[in-house]
């Protein structure tokens, strides 16, 4: 089978307090075309579990670059406070994620080391303690941009300026979740996504990166990554309809579309996708950096 590892930085349109430039736009993709090449020799290697490798490997770079609400540079709750979720799964039925995550540099790492326990997830205070536990030592993720993106959320809270699909909360405005899925040459697939949430939530909250079916989703027909609106991705179950509509036989590109149009406006949503012979991405209105490269 023909190796091949996509990966994404996010879903989310520009708004007119925080447009988006061709060259951040450009820039995007470009970095999400790096964390591919991070991926790729995992896929030319001829270990076991190079599926899982390779996504870990791109999920880092972009948790590391702080342009991206993940790891280094991630949103930060409304009290200031800063919380991060992230997954892991196989084709082979491994899943492990953390939620609500403190001060640890890369949580899609903590997310794989709690694959060699019998636990499924962590999260909170115990997700913290786990991953001093294994070593992953206290950081500081907190960015300029981040506290810039915390002090305008407020803003728009205490004014009611609120973005369209912030009424909720009114809801959100999210950018730079970032996640990646991929297909080695024995024909396993793993999956990766890690995210600081969205730009407006309480402490505590948990969106749809670290749940299995929602966030993410790996069988035996593929693997899929979701980002964009995540109360509504847990309870549309996001990756797994999309993934089941590439176990029905549904070319990854035409599951993600489908997906993307029934998702509820004026909420965004994300995906990418690979199957045993293709792979998709898209998102609302295609606001999505995203990359594929074949090993
Ligand atoms: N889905 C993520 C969440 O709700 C946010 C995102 O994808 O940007 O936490």
């Amino acid at each position: 089978m023909k190796p091949v590892i996509l990966t994404h930085g996010g879903a989310g349109r520009p708004t007119p307090d925080a447009p988006e430039s061709e060259g951040a736009r450009a820039e995007a993709v470009k970095a999400c075309a790096q964390a591919c090449e991070a991926g790729t020799p995992w896929l030319k290697s001829s270990g076991s579990d190079v599926a899982l490798e390779a996504v870990i490997a791109a999920a880092m770079v972009l948790e590391d670059d702080p342009r991206f609400n993940a790891g280094t540079g991630a949103n930060l709750r409304l009290d200031g406070s800063l919380e991060l979720d992230a997954s892991v799964a196989t084709s082979d039925g491994r899943f492990a994620a953390v939620a609500c995550l403190r001060a640890t540099k890369n949580p899609v790492l903590v997310a794989r080391a709690l694959l060699t326990t019998p636990h499924v997830m962590l999260c909170g205070e115990g997700a913290t303690r786990f991953a001093r536990q294994q070593g992953f030592a206290e950081a500081s993720m907190v960015t300029e941009k981040a506290l810039k993106r915390w002090k305008a959320a407020r803003e728009r809270l205490a004014s009611g300026r609120l973005r369209p699909y912030e009424q909720g909360w009114k809801n959100i405005q999210f950018h730079g979740t970032i996640g990646a899925v991929a297909r080695a040459a024995d024909g396993t697939f793993a999956v990766s996504c890690s995210t600081g949430g969205t730009s407006m939530m309480l402490p505590g909250r948990i969106g749809d990166t670290p749940i299995y079916g929602a966030g993410v989703y790996a069988g035996e027909h593929g693997a899929v990554c979701a980002t964009g609106h995540g109360e509504l991705c847990i309870k549309r179950m996001g990756a797994f309809r999309v993934y089941t509509r590439m176990a029905q036989g549904l070319h990854p590109q035409k599951a993600i579309d489908l997906e993307v149009a029934d998702f509820p406006q004026p909420y965004e949503v994300g995906f990418i996708a690979v199957s045993r012979e293709a792979h998709g991405m898209g998102a609302t209105d295609g606001y999505m950096p995203c990359f594929a490269l074949e090993a």
